[in-house]
C-alpha cells in the first residue's frame, strides 16, 4: 500500500491504454457503442458509470482507504443518497454543530419524507447515547465541526454505533483525507464536498462517499444511478488533477494556518479564536489523536461580540476574499450568520456558538506574512 502522496498521484489513474495518455482523459460522451446486445467494455451509459468519473471513485476510495467511492454531483447530492437509503420512522442523530446545508437537507427535505433527526452536543459521548433507541439508524458528525471548530471523537462514536449495530457516518471535508481517515478509526461511511479541499481550486461543485460495506454501496450504486446526481466527466478531471497536489496544499493550508490563528488569539481586539491546533482549544487532544495535522479553517470572534465588528473586518481585508465556501487556494472569510448558517434559525445558531459577531477564515496557500498583514491592517480598522 502506497503512501498518502503515491497514491493522491497515481491511484485510479491509469495511463490511458488506448494512447498512453498520461493524463485520465476527458470520456465526454454518454453512450458507448455495443458489439452485440448487452455486449460492451464495462461502459453502457455514462449516468452508470463513466471511464473518467471511474478513475476519479477509485482514487477518491483509495485516499479514504475505502473499498468503494462513489462521485455525485455536490457533495449535498452524495448526503441526499445517503439518507434515501432510510425509510419513513428511522431516526438520525447529528451533531448540533454543522454545516447550514446538511441542517438544511435533513430538517426541510428529509423531515418531511419521515425521518427524523435529534441534533445533541457531541461533547460527551453520554448525550449521544442517551438519545438511541429502537428506531435509530445512523450518527452524523461532522468534525471539526463548521464553523465552531469542535472536534468530536470519531473512535468514540463508532465504537457506540457499533455497540448498537446502526451506522456511524462522518462529513470529512474539513479534514480532506490528507488529515483524517475516518473509517480507519472504525466509521462506516465517509462523506465529502469535493467542492472545497479535495478539489482545492474553488471551480468544480462536486460530493462523495467513500465506505466499505458491500450491501450498503450497492444500496448507493443503485440510488446514485437510479436518481442520476452524478457529476460529468470534464469536473471529473478537474478534481483528478486538483488531487494530484492535495497533500502539498493541505501541508501548506495547515502551516499558513497555525500561524494565523496564532497571530489572532494574541491580538488586543480579539475575543476568541477556535482553531484546533492551539494547544488552549478544549478538544486538542482529541483533534491531536484522530488528525494528522488540523487543517486551514479557523473562526475567531472580535473583541466585544459586534457584528459590526465584524463586518468592518471581512470588508476591509485585501487579500481573503468576502465569499462563501472554503478550502480553495485563495484565502476566504465569512460571516456564517447571514452567509454559510443563514438557514439555521438564530436561536438555534447561537446554542452552538455561532453567534452574530463570529468571523470564519478560510486559510489559502498565500504567503502567510501577507495573510497576517492584511488581517492586522483590517482588525487596525475597528
Ligand atoms: C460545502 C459543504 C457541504 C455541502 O457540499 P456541496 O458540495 O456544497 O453540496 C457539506 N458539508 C460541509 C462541511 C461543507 O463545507
Amino acid at each position: 500500500m502506497s503512501k498518502f502522496g503515491t497514491k493522491a498521484i497515481h491511484a485510479g489513474a491509469e495511463p490511458d491504454s488506448a494512447t498512453g495518455a498520461i493524463m485520465t482523459p476527458i470520456y465526454q460522451t454518454s453512450t458507448y457503442i455495443q458489439n452485440a446486445p448487452g455486449e460492451h467494455k464495462g461502459y453502457e451509459y455514462s449516468r452508470t458509470l463513466n471511464p473518467t468519473r471511474h478513475a476519479l471513485e477509485k482514487n477518491l476510495a483509495a485516499l479514504e482507504n475505502g473499498n468503494y467511492g462513489l462521485a455525485f454531483s455536490s457533495g449535498l447530492a452524495a448526503m441526499d443518497a445517503l439518507l434515501k437509503t432510510f425509510k419513513p420512522g428511522d431516526e438520525i442523530i447529528s451533531s448540533n454543530d454543522l454545516y447550514g446545508g446538511s441542517y438544511r437537507l435533513f430538517t426541510k427535505i428529509f423531515s418531511d419524507l419521515g425521518l427524523k433527526f435529534r441534533f445533541v452536543e457531541m461533547d460527551e459521548i453520554s448525550k449521544v447515547e442517551s438519545l438511541i433507541n429502537a428506531y435509530t439508524k445512523m450518527i452524523w458528525i461532522e468534525t471539526p465541526t463548521n464553523p465552531m471548530m469542535n472536534i468530536i471523537d470519531i473512535k468514540a462514536v463508532s465504537n457506540l454505533a457499533i455497540k448498537h449495530n446502526i451506522l456511524s457516518a462522518v462529513d470529512n471535508t474539513f479534514s480532506s483525507p490528507y488529515l483524517q481517515n475516518p473509517l480507519d478509526l472504525g466509521a462506516d461511511v465517509v462523506v465529502h464536498s469535493i467542492t472545497k479541499f479535495i478539489a482545492g481550486h474553488s471551480d468544480v461543485v462536486m460530493g462523495a462517499i467513500v465506505l466499505n460495506d458491500d450491501t450498503l454501496a450497492n444500496k448507493l450504486y443503485f440510488i446514485q444511478n437510479s436518481c442520476g446526481a452524478v457529476p460529468g466527466p470534464q469536473d471529473c478531471f478537474l478534481v483528478l488533477r486538483g488531487i494530484k497536489t492535495l497533500h502539498v496544499r493541505m501541508d501548506r493550508h495547515c502551516q499558513n494556518a497555525i500561524q494565523v490563528a496564532s497571530f489572532l488569539k494574541n491580538h488586543p481586539k480579539v475575543e476568541s479564536v477556535f482553531y484546533p491546533g492551539l494547544s488552549s482549544h478544549p478538544n486538542h487532544e482529541v483533534a491531536v489523536s484522530q488528525m494528522n495535522d488540523f487543517g486551514g479553517m479557523i473562526s475567531f470572534i472580535t473583541k466585544g461580540n459586534r457584528i459590526e465588528d465584524a463586518k468592518k473586518v471581512i470588508t476591509s481585508t485585501k487579500i481573503f476574499s468576502l465569499a462563501e465556501s472554503l478550502g480553495g487556494v485563495e484565502s476566504l472569510c465569512g460571516h456564517p450568520a447571514t452567509m454559510t448558517h443563514a438557514a439555521i434559525p438564530k436561536e438555534e445558531r447561537e446554542k452552538s456558538g455561532v453567534v452574530d459577531a463570529l468571523i470564519r477564515l478560510s486559510v489559502g496557500i498565500e504567503d502567510v506574512e501577507d495573510l497576517i498583514e492584511d488581517l492586522s491592517q483590517a482588525l487596525e480598522k475597528i
